[in-house]
């Protein structure tokens, strides 16, 4: 796999159970957590922090260095110099939204399931070291391939329109009961593997940027919170509380 060059995969818990705190989150500079028991959150925090000096070559780099506005992009690019850029895959991450903060491009892409169209647009330059926020869509529902026509993406059984009317077979995250038979279990674990595809293609698309990326370039690729596929009767993410929709996949390290 592309994605284990960086490193060793670990098993990691995001901060929230939707993509826009979650995202919040990130650009704040922290990272999935290991959920480690018998420490203070702030010495978490710190500790976490001090990785930054090896992610981006530095030394000094501690929490403090973000205070007082405690948000990544704005100390990568008037601190460290970086330029600084977002390409985002889902609509409550557009550019509107107060996460676009000390990004010189921040960019709503076309289609929500595209991660290749992101690689072919990045931009480097020579004198300057680059960020780069890549939030691919392809993991979220339906889990669609970008060549996968639409009407070939998963529809509920007699229901047209499935974004419009996903809200009324989910209710809260939960399925409700009389419609549960929306989702049985065979679509899910459908559905289940067709996130499980979508990741393998992406590993593909993450070969690609890697051919392409200068050294002086930090890259955080997000897909951002975990996703349910009937785990006690729950589906997707977001108003949901359970461990599935925190749990990550969380790899990071240097191209050699
Ligand atoms: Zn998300």
């Amino acid at each position: 796999m592309a994605m284990r060059k960086l490193g060793r995969l670990e098993r990691r818990w995001s901060y929230a159970s939707w993509t826009a705190p979650s995202h919040y989150n990130l650009l704040m500079g922290l990272m999935p957590h290991t959920s480690p028991t018998h420490v203070f959150a702030s010495e978490y925090y710190k500790r976490d922090f001090l990785k930054f000096n090896e992610r981006l070559g530095c030394a000094g780099i501690a929490f403090k260095s973000l205070v007082p506005r405690l948000y990544l992009p704005p100390f990568l690019k008037d601190t460290l110099g970086y330029s600084t850029h977002a390409m985002v895959s889902l609509p409550v991450l557009n550019p509107k939204t107060p996460l676009n903060s000390g990004f010189d491009s921040f960019r709503l892409m076309d289609r929500h399931n595209d991660m290749r169209a992101m690689v072919r647009a990045m931009k480097f330059q020579k004198e300057k070291p680059s960020f780069y926020l890549l939030n691919v869509g392809e993991t979220h529902y339906p889990y669609a391939l970008p060549d996968e026509p639409e009407e070939d993406w998963p529809r509920i059984h007699g229901v047209h329109g499935v974004f419009k009317h996903l809200d009324d077979a989910v209710a809260g995250g939960k399925l409700k009961g009389k419609r549960g038979k929306f989702f049985d279990d065979r679509q899910l674990s459908d559905l289940r593997q067709r996130q499980i595809r979508a990741v393998k293609y992406l590993d593909t698309v993450f070969e690609e940027m890697f051919d392409l990326l200068p050294k002086n370039t930090y890259v955080t690729v997000t897909a951002d919170h975990g996703e349910l596929f009937g785990e006690d009767g729950y589906f997707g993410h977001g108003p949901i509380v359970h461990q599935k929709v925190l749990e990550v996949p969380f790899i990071e390290g240097k191209l050699r």
